[in-house]
């Protein structure tokens, strides 16, 4: 059984890995991500000097070094048919939010759910490809590491008739619904206007914290 002894192996050399061992510990969609491996910081720090994001970027914008999840699940597909993926506890708490919002005869559909930093990163760079300013890219995509759908705890969620990431759906019945909701599953809306990152209102974007239901 060659399989069993390669799933054996990759294990075994997962195990002697503190950055992985640091991961198994963690707890999956927690409110603050916790304290990322230096490893993995000097990655991220590496990658956006290549970008061209200043330095400080991160930190006048009050964002934390974000985890990347590696076991990910199906949830719906998105309004293109295409496959979407979050980390189980979010895609189970999405679900049930899902059926809860069909019950209500609200129609809830996914347009983005995780997103690894290398594809964050290669949306970035096709933006300053075709000659955008790094600021004005990252005023449309977060930057690399710090990106809520690297953690496959976010999903972008529309309705039927609202573009994708579009503001309108802030007026749509299916948003008054999550404002509702949204905390009863566990999710919540990371930007609203006047956050504290400094990012614009994106009334799509929801994200997972772990033990955070309300009844
Ligand atoms: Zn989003």
């Amino acid at each position: 059984m060659p399989s069993i002894r390669t799933a054996g192996f990759v294990l075994a050399i997962v195990a002697t890995s503190p950055a992985a061992r640091a991961r198994a510990a963690e707890p999956l969609c927690p409110a603050t991500p916790p304290p990322q491996p230096a490893a993995w910081v000097a990655h991220i720090a590496q990658v956006n000097h290549g970008l061209g994001v200043p330095a400080d970027y991160a930190a006048k914008h009050n964002l934390l070094p974000q985890p990347e999840a590696r076991d990910l699940v199906p949830v719906p597909r998105d309004v293109y048919g295409r496959k979407v993926e979050m980390v189980a506890p979010a895609a189970d708490a999405l679900k049930a939010m899902f059926a809860a919002a069909a019950r209500d005869g609200v129609k809830l559909e996914t347009v983005s759910g995780f997103r690894s930093m290398d594809y964050q990163t290669g949306l970035i760079r096709r933006k300053l490809k075709k000659g955008m300013t790094i600021g004005k890219a990252l005023s449309i995509n977060a930057v690399p590491g710090y990106s809520e759908h690297q953690t496959g705890c976010a999903v972008d969620l529309t309705t039927p008739g609202v573009p994708a990431a579009d503001g309108s759906f802030s007026q749509s019945k299916a948003f008054a619904w999550l404002q509702k909701h949204g905390a009863e599953y566990g999710f919540h809306l990371s930007f609203p206007p006047g956050n504290q990152y400094g990012y614009e209102y994106e009334p799509w974007h929801w994200r997972y914290i772990a033990d955070s239901a309300t009844d």
